[in-house]
């Protein structure tokens, strides 16, 4: 049987051109946004492929499908984000094997990610998730109690907060998308304002990038742009997998 699969480097590049192109055209410098790749579903040795394409941050979004990877990629010095929805009882293992995680939401998870981090690692980068469409199901901390979270965050001493994500509605209608990556800069902004010392704005995908560079993302996270369609793999694959590096 032959897969198909596309081919990494011409559409990383593709990718990377696509940011430099959208930032230059509303006034922005090409390095003041960096390019995570959002690796979920893909396996390990996709993520090789990107980084001998000279990709090196990578963001996952489920702990097991994750440590597999970074175990199986363990040669390679690659900066591992977080990006999914945080279980409590998950913390010990984020908080051992990446570097930044998106998406705190909670005071709970916080406290547990800052008690959870060794004294031997750095600080865990943080940023808060915000639920900027304000739909029931999403994921994020509401946007009126982002201040509170920050101001709970920077008293943990082993996380440093960088900034904020979010994940807009997922809609063809532009205009809305635009309203809430705004509306995450401009809570983004206040908190400066505030006093806090923030670099970090994690918004835009595959689809919607272009608004979210236009609006001030510094960070995009980019997977079916890279990677192609994913095809999901079911829990079966997932043991299989683990089994491979744990060999
Ligand atoms: C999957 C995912 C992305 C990337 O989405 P694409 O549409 O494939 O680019 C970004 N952020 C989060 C939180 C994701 O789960």
């Amino acid at each position: 049987m032959t897969t198909i699969v596309s081919s990494i480097a011409p559409s990383l590049q593709a990718v990377n051109a696509r940011v430099a192109r959208v930032a230059q055209s509303v006034g922005r410098q090409p390095d003041e946004i960096t390019l995570l790749a959002a690796s979920k579903t893909n396996p390990a040795e996709r993520v090789r492929e990107a980084w001998l394409a000279g990709q090196t941050i990578f963001g996952e979004n489920y702990l097991q499908e994750a440590l597999v990877k970074i175990s199986a990629l363990a040669d390679l010095p690659i900066e591992w984000h977080f990006i999914g929805p945080i279980q409590s009882n998950k913390t010990k293992r984020i908080a051992e094997n990446f570097a930044w995680v998106h998406s705190v939401d909670r005071e709970k998870i916080a406290d547990r990610l800052s008690k959870d981090r060794s004294e031997s690692l750095p600080p865990l980068q943080v940023c808060l998730q915000v639920n900027v469409s304000g739909e029931d199901n999403k994921s994020g901390v509401a946007p009126e109690e982002v201040a509170s979270l920050a101001a709970h965050i920077v008293r943990l001493p082993r996380l440093k907060l960088r900034g904020l994500m979010a994940v807009p509605e997922l809609t063809t209608a532009t205009a809305l998308q635009r309203d809430q990556f705004h509306m995450l800069r401009e809570l983004f902004d206040q908190l400066m304002r505030d006093g806090y010392e923030l670099d970090t704005l994690s918004m835009g995908m595959s689809e919607d990038m272009d608004i979210a560079i236009a609006e001030g993302a510094t960070m995009v996270r980019v997977g079916t742009a890279i990677f192609g369609p994913r095809r999901y793999l079911i829990p079966e694959e997932l043991a299989a997998l683990a089994a491979l590096a744990a060999r």
